[in-house]
């Protein structure tokens, strides 16, 4: 992770879009699935196939590549992993072109036909992102003559290219007509028969980057794809179009305007996409997190507390929109903005709040939270509530992402890239964030501070209690989590974590709120994490969990050390080392529950990175 600039901008008061906007190198671009390559040498296999293997952790269905050998279209496609698109592949062939996919479907199951690239007429194209008005474009293309095999919304968007091109017989002409006609997100790189020396990219809304290398030049979605071949690269707007041979890039914009070429340094290395021993990245995520929360406290603190984040103390009231663990984060900054600022705040799924009715006005803050910053339900909120004229801030780690740029103010979590799609890092480095912004006007040493990533460090080292535990529960049904105020947010979360790597089933509920039907679910030796982090309601929490451990539950007790409870209330305990701020305490529980989570699934042999039919970005609605 490198300084940023941002720190002096904030330290100077000047917390502003400007600045962010002018200062903030666009370093981080991430989503799931293109790359393409054209240059000098023959190894166009041996890139696509590396670049797909590092946009494996963005979660896919299926993978294909589209290359010329000899002036011949060869086409592979797989179902399922890489490698076996990988067993497929022809390694001895001598192509210097050629586009690859990893496809996270959308629209027609995970199949070969359905799977990228797609072939029509003399275009070839692979696509992320989904096409919006498909349906009427089909039934139109099909009206001239064209035939489908998949069903896709990229078959549609091939021909229409293809259609377009026919029709003009120049690419450059056909894209402007392709981006006036097509609606909806895609990022789609293209190889049309007639002029094999150039590879054609489009982009709007989904994200692109071209790379740039000696002779050869590369596509892909996000830079560590290519890493391995170059760091210098550019970042494409949105409605922006490139010609790309191997010695020249052709920059346009959605009005058809030559733009100049601004190419950009990729500063994190190769290293961050690499496992540095770790059996998953997950693992090494956590095992960041004491790092993350160094470099925040480092970052926040001067003098006698918190000063360098926004003061929120002037709004009426504060909206939370996330997706997800954000949302968990989100419910989190609740307990805790209202707590210390007073301030009423709302915690909303970004896809409900897009369609309700609002209450937003001047005097509301609204907070997006996301880890990749291209959350298209949390992008399409923050839209909606700047036309509410609120003021709007996002806490976002991957930078300049489309939600940092569309927001008026920013706050980096700084949590580097994060390749396991089951978040860890991100979300810990969202919750520290939303309490350091409650915690700005309160006076805390750093000393106080200083102490949280030792404590994470201690509670990461108990790995036998965390592999007792998850050995007990490796094979059960059902788990639940209790507690109450932010201590339910918390358990939201690591049920989450649980159930989406290990895939038991698991939920959270308030303590007080079991007992109105859901008790019914609780038999010998069902599982039930209950987390106590704050004296004033420990006592009500104790008595849910005896409600529970009546009816013969497991009870694992995650408690602060400063109210380390004895009793026959529960049957195994973890207790949580203070920081002696209630809100870093409460947060620290998180850490023992990813670890379990992580446990469990490792001993279900889950795909613990990469779990079933999730992706990393969610860019579809
Ligand atoms: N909508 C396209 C499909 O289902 C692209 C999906 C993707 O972004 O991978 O094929």
């Amino acid at each position: 992770m490198q300084p940023l600039s941002i720190y002096q901008k904030i330290k100077s008061k000047l917390f502003t879009k400007y600045i962010l906007r002018k200062n903030i190198p666009k370093e981080e671009i991430f989503l799931c699935g293109i790359v393409g390559y054209i240059g000098k040498s023959n190894k166009a296999t041996e890139v696509l196939l590396s670049g797909l293997k590092n946009l494996e952790y963005r979660g896919y269905d299926s993978a294909g590549i589209a290359y010329i050998e000899d002036g011949e279209l060869k086409i592979t496609k797989a179902v399922g992993p890489i490698a076996n698109l990988e067993s497929k592949t022809d390694f001895s062939s001598q192509s210097s072109m050629g586009i690859g996919h990893t496809r996270w479907a959308t629209h027609g199951q995970p199949s070969i036909i359905n799977s990228h690239p797609h072939h029509i007429g003399k275009m070839t194209i692979i696509h992320n992102g989904i096409i919006e008005n498909y349906i009427e474009l089909k039934e139109w293309l099909k009206g001239v003559g064209y035939i489908f095999n998949s069903e896709t919304d990229t078959e549609v968007a091939c021909a229409l290219l293809d259609y377009l091109y026919e029709d003009q017989k120049d690419m450059t002409i056909a894209i402007r007509q392709f981006e006036e006609k097509a609606k909806g997100a895609y990022a789609i790189v293209a190889i049309c028969q007639d002029d094999l020396e150039e590879l054609y990219v489009i982009k709007n809304m989904s994200p692109m980057i071209i790379g740039i290398g000696e002779g050869e030049n590369y596509v892909a979605s996000d830079v560590p794809a290519i890493l391995k071949y170059t760091n210098r690269y550019i970042a494409l707007e949105d409605m922006d179009y490139a010609l790309i041979s191997k010695d020249e890039i052709k920059l346009f914009d959605g009005t058809g305007k030559a733009k100049n070429v601004e190419v950009k340094t990729y500063m994190e290395s190769a290293g961050a996409i690499d496992k540095n021993g770790y059996e998953h990245f997950m693992l090494k995520e956590i095992h960041e997190e004491p790092e993350i929360a160094k470099y925040l406290i480092k970052n926040y603190f001067e003098n006698d507390g918190i000063n360098y984040l926004p003061d929120i103390t002037q709004y009426r009231q504060v909206s939370i929109v996330a997706c997800g663990s954000a949302y968990h984060a989100g419910l989190v900054g609740k307990y805790f903005i209202e707590k210390n600022i007073g301030i009423p705040v709302s915690v909303e799924i970004a896809s409900e709040f897009r369609y309700k009715k609002l209450f937003l006005d001047k005097n509301s803050l609204v907070i997006a939270i996301s880890q990749s910053g291209e959350t298209a339900d949390t992008l399409a909120a923050i839209k909606i509530a700047k036309k509410n004229g609120s003021h709007t801030l996002g806490i976002v780690n991957v930078k300049e992402s489309s939600i940092a740029r569309e927001v008026d103010d920013v706050i980096y979590t700084e949590a580097g890239s994060e390749i396991a799609v089951a978040t860890t890092k991100a979300y810990f480095a969202q919750s520290l964030i939303l309490a350091f912004l409650s915690l700005r006007n309160k006076k805390y040493s750093r000393d106080i501070y200083q102490k949280i990533p030792f404590i994470i460090e201690e509670l990461l080292e108990r790995e036998n209690v965390y592999n007792g535990i998850a050995e007990r529960f490796k094979n059960c049904e059902h788990v639940f989590f209790l507690g109450r105020q932010v201590d339910y947010a918390i358990c939201m979360e690591g049920s989450l974590k649980l159930k989406e790597i290990s895939y038991i089933h698991s939920e959270a509920y308030p303590a007080g709120e079991l007992k109105h039907g859901t008790i019914s679910l609780i038999e010998n030796d069902t599982p039930v994490f209950a987390l106590i982090s704050d004296e004033t309601i420990a006592e009500k929490t104790i008595s849910n969990i005896k409600e529970v451990k009546a009816r013969g539950a497991y009870v694992i007790l995650l408690i602060n050390e400063e109210l380390n409870l004895d009793g026959d209330f529960y049957d195994q305990k973890i207790v949580v080392p203070s920081c002696k701020i209630d809100e870093l305490n409460s947060l620290l529980s998180i850490i023992p529950l990813q670890i379990i989570a992580y446990k469990i699934a490792l001993l279900r042999e889950c795909s613990i990175d990469k779990p079933r039919n999730l992706a990393k970005s969610v860019t579809v609605e």
